[in-house]
């Protein structure tokens, strides 16, 4: 987990994108859906949920906005020159974001809870066999903790 009182560097691939990340992390999780495999081209993408003013960029990120899992606007934010994704928007509730694990400069840091979507994970693809994988979401709000 991000630890709190940390910031923690990241960028894309070319640097046109830079951030500064402040600690805690609110969450830290491992989604299998397709439209995580279509955006990153591979089986799951792993996000850290923070919250949106602890997340500073510099340059001016592109953004893909299409509808998530649960119906509502979800925004992809990505390096318009290299391709590199940075934060998704819109999928939590409230100002909070989910940054993508890979582009921080100490990816290492990030710890996933579990696996989120289980229900497209791929034959390919494997976890920590310690770690649970929920078919969709888990039955508790990632942010507040709280039973769903
Ligand atoms: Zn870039
Ligand atoms: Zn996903």
């Amino acid at each position: 987990m991000l630890k709190a009182n940390r910031e923690y560097g990241g960028g894309c691939l070319c640097g046109a994108i830079r951030y500064r990340v402040t600690g805690p992390s609110l969450f830290e999780t491992q989604c299998c859906c397709r439209d995580c495999q279509k955006a990153t081209g591979t089986g799951h993408t792993t996000i850290v949920g923070i919250a949106r003013d602890q997340l500073h960029i510099d340059g001016e990120p592109s953004i893909y906005t299409s509808a998530g899992e649960s119906g509502g606007a979800v925004s992809r934010h990505f390096c318009g020159t290299c391709g590199g994704r940075i934060f998704t928007s819109g999928a939590l509730p409230g100002e909070n974001v989910m940054v993508q694990a890979g582009s921080l400069d100490e990816p290492g840091e990030v710890t996933p809870e579990n696996v989120i979507c289980g229900k497209d994970a791929l034959p390919w693809d494997h976890f920590d066999p310690a770690l649970e994988i929920y078919e969709l979401y888990p039955p508790f709000d990632p942010v507040t903790r709280e039973p769903t």
